[in-house]
């Protein structure tokens, strides 16, 4: 149970990817609301506003810098390039949790309504380590990323993978937690798969998902595609399973196919099958192809992780280490 003697200290941790038009709109949202706390006190006046700058390559970083000077209660980092919005809060939760009881993620471009924070918070206090934001509306998503993100949830959790449904990656997490998951060193890092592996009492808090307030999303398609293999192969290899079931019915058909050719053979009717040989070779072709990609998917990543590279690199603070 969190000590109610003393304030828990928060941090709340956002990833900021060349959002230099969003960051003057909604850095003050994250600031009044540790202002708020405090004076209600229900945070401790050490907590803080982390700004992890992912990489931007327009004016982000100079604008933390510039905001972190004026506040005191605002911070920032900086990795050397872009690696990815799951990164940038990686590298965001590490840095907190040696200074913090609680960590609070959220995006910086006002799609997570700020006033969760203050549930989630009266759910830390009855006890729970992480709690996970659940969207009740999806304002601002297109129509495609909403059906294929329903889809997802069906699959990852089909495929084995435990992940909350309708949970982006706004999240409390307590310090108690990211101590346990810094043994986590894997590589592909797919947060809110993770998290319920960890463990830990859990709970939800629902709220309403606005639309971002200026710039545009940078999930494209290929992003969102490539999020949700990673997802899958980095938390299950049921997807392998599921290619040697393939492998098997494959073969056990071929081998009723081999003893039907030979019966037809040594009856005499053999006759030119040009179309079933195509129909069946091109079948069979396209089968392993697909398999080889996934199979490939998971050597790449065995391959990715023995390298054991460095998940991001820090290149600048806006305090002394
Ligand atoms: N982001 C990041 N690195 C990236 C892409 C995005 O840190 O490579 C941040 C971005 O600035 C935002 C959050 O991750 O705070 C979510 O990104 P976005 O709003 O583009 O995604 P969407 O909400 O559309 O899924
Ligand atoms: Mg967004």
């Amino acid at each position: 149970m969190p000590n109610k003697e003393k304030l828990p200290v928060l941090y709340l941790i956002t990833p900021c990817y060349n959002e230099e038009k969003v960051l003057p709109l909604t850095y003050s949202l994250f600031l009044n609301k540790i202002k708020e706390l405090v004076k209600t006190k229900t945070i401790s006046p050490d907590s803080r506003a982390l700004f992890v700058n992912d990489g931007s390559t327009d004016g982000t970083w100079d604008y933390i810098c510039e905001i972190a000077k004026k506040n005191k209660q605002i911070e920032g980092i900086s990795l050397s390039r872009n690696r990815g919005h799951q990164n940038a809060l990686l590298a965001g939760l590490m840095e907190a949790k040696d200074h913090c009881d609680v960590t609070i993620t959220l995006d910086c471009d006002g799609q997570h309504d700020i006033n969760a924070v203050d549930r989630m918070l009266e759910k830390y206090e009855e006890g729970n380590e992480v709690v996970y934001g659940i969207r009740n509306s999806r304002t601002g998503d297109s129509t495609m990323k909403k059906v294929f993100s329903e889809l997802y949830y069906k699959l990852i959790n089909a495929f084995g993978g435990e992940i909350v449904t309708n949970h982006a990656d706004y999240r409390l997490v307590s310090s108690k937690v990211l101590n346990a998951f810094s043994d986590y060193k894997e590589v592909n890092v797919f947060l809110r798969g993770l998290f319920p592996l960890v463990g830990f009492r859990s709970t939800t808090v629902n709220y309403d998902q606005f639309e971002r307030v200026a710039g545009k999303s940078h999930y494209s398609f290929s992003k969102m595609l490539t999020l949700a293999i990673d997802g899958i192969t980095s938390l299950s290899i049921k997807p392998i399973r599921i290619i040697t079931g393939i492998g098997i019915f494959v073969a056990f058909v071929s081998f009723i196919g081999v003893i039907y050719s030979i019966a037809t053979f040594f009856a005499g009717k053999t006759v030119p099958g040009w179309a079933s040989m195509t129909c069946t070779l091109c079948f069979v072709s396209g089968i392993q192809l697909i398999s080889l990609g996934i199979i490939g998917e998971y050597v790449g990543k065995t391959y990715m992780e023995t390298k054991q590279r460095p998940r991001y690199i820090i290149s600048e603070r806006t305090y002394k280490e």
